[in-house]
């Protein structure tokens, strides 16, 4: 880690700006009632190729500390996302599924649903530091961009119902508190706990591949012509490997 800032200090924050980026979804709200689904489609396709591009780095610098336990972890980061869906029923939301249900039910279930949703990103984020700070930043970058259409996601739900762009953006803000709350103790582990950083790397590349693909991906193609999508998500996955090899 750097010298200067305290790294557990530096972790959390970097956790925090992924937080924030979630608020930015609201931004559109301040001219819009609506949200235009194509747009957020592609901003999911943004997301998924930086994800994708992201996942790749994860896995090369896992590997070099070990690669079975890389793999292995790859297949927890799988299982777990697949065990919170099972906890969340299904749940998870897309701007799809949501915009069309009334009910103030549904926006603290979508908030709820996003925050579990958090977690695991919040244990990539601080792995990766584990893996040094170019890695950390780069995992933060990605999360970050992605956290951005489920924060557009949560304000479309609220917006139309009369809340402020302000307590839209707020929400959104909340719904990723878990990622600097568990960016800190998953760094402190790799930390104290070297043996675990291959499969903590591995865990965070497993869960995000998989969101990209049962879920990003899947929700982008419901509501962007196809072309479009694969040709944002490749052109966005092959820049963020052509950035991580320049640095
Ligand atoms: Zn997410």
């Amino acid at each position: 880690m750097t010298d200067g800032m305290n790294p557990s200090l530096l972790v959390f924050l970097y956790g925090l700006a992924t937080a924030l980026a979630t608020g930015l979804g609201a931004i559109p709200f301040l001219w819009m009632r609506s949200v235009e689904r194509r747009g957020a489609a592609l901003a999911n396709a943004v997301a998924a190729g930086l994800m994708l591009g992201a996942c790749f780095g994860l896995v090369s610098e896992g590997s070099g500390y070990g690669r079975w336990q890389t793999v292995a972890g790859g297949l927890l980061g799988v299982l777990f996302i697949l065990a919170t869906q099972r906890i969340l029923a299904g749940r998870e939301p897309s701007v799809a599924d949501v915009a069309d249900e009334a009910g103030a039910r549904k926006v603290l279930l979508m908030i709820v649903v996003m925050t579990v949703h958090s977690f695991a990103e919040g244990v990539a984020v601080g792995a990766a530091f584990g893996g040094g700070v170019a890695l950390g930043g780069i995992i933060t970058v990605a999360i970050a961009v992605h956290n951005i259409p489920e924060g557009l996601a949560i304000s479309a739900v609220m917006r139309p119902r009369g809340a402020s762009v302000a307590s839209c953006a707020l929400w959104s803000v909340v719904s990723s508190l878990p990622q600097p709350v568990m960016a800190v103790p998953a760094y402190l582990f790799v930390e104290s706990f070297r043996p675990a950083l291959p499969w903590a790397l591995g865990f965070a590349a497993g869960a995000m591949f998989f969101m990209v693909f049962q879920e990003l991906l899947p929700d982008a193609y419901e509501d962007a012509p196809r072309p479009q999508v694969g040709l944002v998500t490749s052109l966005t996955l092959v820049a963020m490997v052509l950035f991580q090899r320049s640095l």
